[in-house]
């Protein structure tokens, strides 16, 4: 086995307890994996391997567990509107108009922005799932795609939900054993879809072991009709009772209305939550109630959610945003710390997806790795291991991304993103923009 070994001023692994390696190292073997991490002074001969040093702060890659990245063509669009009108008048009369080559325009342009932010993993929920994959490849991205299923007006072009199943099933397939790319199942949300549809994607799921991502409790009488036609039952209830939840690695977006008794039987089916406390504030959707959910034992990750109602994709926003909503909220600064804030982006993700791959800095797992510019005034000054964690958290920002590796290989250098021409996407994707938004029809 040969490899690369990366010597960087710190390593920051992400694992269960805290730990800053100084100098530390980060073995790398040819297939993308992980082989060790530790301090130099530790670190195990390997004569024959390449060795890189580089300055800095080198950090797992973010895991972003709630996006819908194509909405880049949507930017800006429908700003100030509450979520029903920005939807009904806005966004969906858009996406309607929106093609397979848009999808893959809107993709690549989102996956360089993302990747340029030291976010590797994305999952995201979208159509033109072909184009979606194309996009994917094109920028050497992680993907967890979960393609929406949606029974509303204008989705008819996709089928109805049964075609609409039976296409991601398929799809699962093709794609089994892509080592970069998973696929999952994205039902809308239980508005959105009748209930003997949500009952077939839990049983569809839960027999391909594939993820069922899903938004739940976003905005306060979303689920008022559900309710109603199940005897006031709460939206959680009622999926519960359709069987979509029993032995299924199931993701509820923004999860904001959510009662004691709903984060209990969320826990106790073992539920993971993406939290999204930027799109949730900006659209005033309410704040995800965060420290009662990680008390209960639920699964946290971290979530940009789509470009169009956040307006960007910087995960280390929803970090700062996490932290600081938690604290407020709980009246108390120690509600979340730094180093918990950071590592909902990373370990918290990859364990919201059920995936032990990724999110943290260890042997076996893909080397999928950020490093931080510490020579920068956010990074002074440093008198403890843990100041650096929370300059990362509280000072730093995308901005000290340099270098980002996805499975070891090299997507972002020295700020700029090498696997996306980012200039001719942008071109593309406002022409595209115009386009779907009428202008010069
Ligand atoms: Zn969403």
């Amino acid at each position: 086995m040969t490899g690369t070994r990366y010597v960087a001023d710190a390593v920051v692994p992400c694992g269960d307890v805290l730990t800053v390696l100084a100098p530390g190292v980060v073995d790398v073997d040819d297939g993308g994996r992980i082989a060790w991490v530790g301090t130099e002074s530790d670190a195990p001969d390997r004569p024959d391997w390449t060795v890189h040093r580089r300055a800095g702060l080198l950090l797992p890659g973010l895991v972003n567990v709630h996006c819908h990245s194509p909405m880049t063509l949507l930017r800006g669009q429908g700003e100030g509107l509450p979520l029903s009108r920005w939807l009904a008048e806005v966004i969906w009369p858009r996406e309607a108009r929106i093609g397979p080559d848009d999808v893959y325009w809107g993709m690549l342009l989102a996956s360089g922005e993302l990747l340029r932010y030291g976010v590797t993993t994305t999952v995201e929920m979208y159509f033109h799932d072909e184009e979606m994959i194309a996009a994917v490849e094109a920028s050497g991205a992680r993907c967890v795609l979960t393609p929406g299923v949606v029974v509303a007006p204008g989705w008819e072009r996709f089928g109805g939900w049964e075609q609409q199943v039976e296409r991601i099933t398929a799809l699962h397939a093709a794609r089994n054993g892509d080592q970069r790319i998973e696929i999952g199942f994205g039902p809308h949300s239980a508005y959105a879809l009748p209930e003997p549809a949500l009952a077939a994607i839990g049983e569809v799921a839960r027999d391909l072991g594939a993820l069922v991502h899903t938004h739940l409790a976003e905005t306060e009488h979303e689920g008022d009709e559900v309710s109603a036609r199940h005897g006031g039952a709460s939206v959680p209830e009622v999926l519960a009772g359709l069987g979509v939840f029993d032995g299924n690695r199931v993701l509820a977006a923004h999860a904001v209305w959510l009662s004691d008794a709903d984060l209990g039987l969320l826990a106790r089916h073992d539920v993971a939550v993406a939290h999204c406390p930027g799109s949730n504030a900006k659209l005033a959707s309410g704040n995800a109630r965060l420290v009662p959910m990680l008390r209960a034992g639920l699964r946290v990750g971290l979530g940009t959610d789509g470009p169009a109602s956040n307006d960007d994709l910087d995960l280390w926003e929803e970090v700062r945003l996490a932290a600081l909503f938690a604290r407020l909220e709980e009246h108390d600064p120690t509600a979340l710390s730094a180093y918990d804030a950071l590592t909902l982006a990373t370990r918290g993700g990859a364990a919201a997806l059920g995936r032990d791959d990724i999110g943290v800095l260890a042997p076996g797992r893909w080397a999928d790795m950020v490093l931080l510019d510490l020579a920068d005034p956010g990074f002074v000054p440093v008198l403890a291991d843990r100041d650096l964690v929370a300059h990362a958290v509280w000072s730093a920002s995308r901005r000290l991304v340099r270098d980002v590796w996805v499975a070891g290989r090299l997507v972002v250098r020295d700020g700029e993103c090498s696997t996306v021409d980012l200039a001719e996407a942008g071109h593309r994707v406002q022409a595209a923009a115009a386009r779907i938004a009428g202008q010069g029809l």
